[in-house]
């Protein structure tokens, strides 16, 4: 630690960079641990942002799209990271200093920051204040944040589930995926997941009480793989892949089933996305099909903290986090989601406290 001008306290900031724009699979290599900057341990006088010690970081997928380079046709919802610049993701984080009238010193939060010790943040819209401290901190990156919320207005404002439908998961061990099987299962649904590896299946019967699961990657056929765990069809698909499963997913479906469609991980790495054959499926079953992007339903995330706090606290909720020790396992821990590395929520964890 070093004084800066004026007697402010100055220290060293480590911080992973994004190196460049990436095409294909992204590589530990596409971004850069520095330890060279610095930073003011105090915000600038008169000024509205605020000073965060980072505790917790999310690695998500849709942060690989940020990784693309921004052409002209293919706007995406989300901004491209820029080169040179800190990640910009998810993390849950304790105030050091604001000028801003609604955050003060030792408030924690979470929302956008940067993959960082220590960030500025100029734009506090997005940011939730974390009121209920009696759960583990790092759940603000998963089970009571962005993906929690994403499994609760997913699977009830765009599944519209009834007790007794047949509900069908992917990449069903993940972050938002865990959730999404025990909401189901919470309203009495049948509930399959598919997930990566033995380990992950074990989990979603043995942990996350999911009725079935299976690896679908020893499915050589998943149209009949389906066909086998729901020989009466499907009512509900939370899709989070996308691709070939989702292609056999709806020669599976029912008369007026629904399809959240959440995610389609299995495409982010491609240049040509790949074709969905069946869709014809959609007109002559009725399915409903329905995109959604989590935040611009922000504003149920009380009534999500307060269906979902009580149901935590009674163990009725159960959540799996990998963690992933400082910022030096940043990338390796962001690219792991690729290949299915992360067992669970993947957090980063930078400072507990
Ligand atoms: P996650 O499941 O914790 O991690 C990603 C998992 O996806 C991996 O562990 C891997 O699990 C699976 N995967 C990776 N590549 C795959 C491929 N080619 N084919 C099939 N599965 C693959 O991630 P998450 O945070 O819960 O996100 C799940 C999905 O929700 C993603 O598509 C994400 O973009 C989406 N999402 C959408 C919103 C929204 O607002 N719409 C918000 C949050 C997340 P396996 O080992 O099982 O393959």
């Amino acid at each position: 630690m070093a004084s800066g001008g004026g007697g402010v306290e100055e220290v060293t900031n480590k911080q992973v960079l994004f190196k460049e724009y990436v095409s294909g699979f992204p590589k530990e290599s596409d971004m850069h641990v520095s330890t060279s900057g610095t930073i003011k341990l105090k915000v600038p006088e008169g000024s509205n942002v605020i000073l965060v010690k980072n505790l917790y970081l999310s690695c998500d997928p849709y942060m690989r799209p940020r990784m693309k380079q921004p052409t002209p046709g293919n706007q995406s919802y989300v901004d491209s990271f820029k080169p040179g610049s800190p990640i910009v993701g998810y993390g849950v984080a304790k105030v050091l200093d604001s000028g801003h009238p609604d955050f003060k010193k030792g408030d924690l939060i979470w929302g956008m920051t940067g993959w960082e010790e220590y960030s500025l943040i100029t734009t506090t819209q997005g940011l939730f204040k974390i009121h209920h401290t009696d759960v583990p901190l790092s759940y603000y990156t998963g089970l009571l944040g962005m993906p929690g919320t994403t499994a609760y207005i997913g699977f009830y404002e765009i599944c519209s589930p009834k007790k007794g439908e047949h509900v069908f998961i992917s990449a069903a061990s993940g972050a938002v995926g865990q959730l999404v099987g025990q909401f189901a299962k919470l309203s009495g649904c049948h509930v399959v997941g598919s997930a990566g590896s033995k380990e992950k299946v074990n989990l979603l019967k043995n942990k996350f009480g999911f009725d079935e699961a299976f690896n679908y990657k020893e499915e050589p056929d998943l149209a009949a793989a389906l066909k086998r765990y729901f020989p009466e069809g499907i009512d509900i698909y939370f899709d989070n892949v996308g691709g070939k499963m989702l292609d056999a997913v709806l020669l599976n479906m029912r008369v007026h089933g629904r399809i959240a469609e959440c995610g389609m991980i299995s495409q982010y790495n491609l240049e040509q996305p790949e074709g969905v054959y069946n869709l014809m499926s959609v007109v002559w079953k009725q399915i409903r099909m329905e995109g959604f992007l989590v935040f611009e339903h922000y504003h149920l995330y009380p009534k999500f903290l307060e269906f979902v706090l009580p149901h935590i606290k009674e163990g009725k909720i159960t959540y799996v986090e990998d963690i992933a020790e400082g910022l030096e396992s940043a990338p390796a821990a962001l690219i792991g989601l690729f290949t299915g590395r992360n067992v669970g929520k993947q957090v980063v964890v930078v400072a507990r406290e």
